[in-house]
């Protein structure tokens, strides 16, 4: 395995490259992807390919997310330092770290906090773990359930990120959603077809947006497509 200043350098040349590509566009969104240790939360024998612009395995038919769909995520979620997150797909709790290093850095005396909740129990330990060698534990906080319920004991969110994708959108997301918040959810659209869909909740009406074309797993769950 790399020496930890082997991975900085290769995070750095990684993140060099989004911004390039136009995807890393705010100065928060960079902080985060250079602070999270990427190969932290992977498998050890996925540690060396922790900066390769792709998605990897986690174990459970689950996968942690591309570099650039993490950065996109976090992009067009338009995040603030004190904002609550809720998240659904903890999976490797990668995408939860950088949330929470931008809603809730270290040296903020904001209280910004995640929520994420994970269906795969072996994933919310593994998650856990990831999250406490790194030093996460106190701004994310992991549940384990169904997510496509939503968290209800600490809505409402400011924002919420589903990381599978849906056959619609679950209407307990909205519910819990402050209004003037944001949703950012992958829609299944037909045949092997997903989008990413931007749901914002203006003066209590739904106003959507199609972004681009996506590939996650799926969601499961009362508003997923399987059990
Ligand atoms: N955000 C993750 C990537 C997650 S992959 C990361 O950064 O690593 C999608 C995850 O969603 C998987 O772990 C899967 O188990 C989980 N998932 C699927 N349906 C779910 C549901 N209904 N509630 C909670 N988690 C769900």
């Amino acid at each position: 395995m790399k020496e930890q200043q082997s991975y900085a350098e290769s995070r750095r040349r990684l993140v060099d490259s989004l911004k390039r590509e136009g995807i890393i566009r705010s100065e928060a969104v960079e902080r985060a992807m250079l602070k999270v240790p990427r190969e932290m939360f992977l498998p050890p024998s996925f540690r060396d390919e922790a900066y390769l612009d792709t998605p990897l395995p986690i174990g459970y038919a689950q996968t942690i997310s591309a570099p650039h769909m993490c950065a996109i995520l976090c992009e067009y979620l338009e995040l603030k330092e004190g904002q609550k997150i809720l998240e659904i797909g903890t999976g490797s709790g990668y995408q939860a770290a950088l949330l929470a290093e931008i809603v809730a850095p270290s040296d903020s005396s904001q209280l910004g906090h995640v929520y994420s909740v994970e269906v795969v129990q072996k994933l919310v330990s593994f998650s856990t773990g990831n999250l406490e060698r790194t030093g996460y534990s106190d701004v994310v906080t992991v549940i384990y359930g169904d997510g496509s319920l939503g968290y209800p004991e600490k809505q409402p969110y400011d924002r919420v990120v589903v990381t599978a994708a849906a056959p619609m959108v679950p209407s307990p997301l909205i519910e819990q959603l402050k209004d003037g918040g944001r949703v950012l959810i992958p829609l299944e659209r037909g045949f092997f077809m997903q989008e990413l869909y931007l749901v914002e909740k203006k003066k209590g009406k739904e106003v959507r947006s199609a972004l681009m074309p996506v590939a996650f797993v799926p969601l499961r769950g009362r508003y997923g497509s399987k059990p």
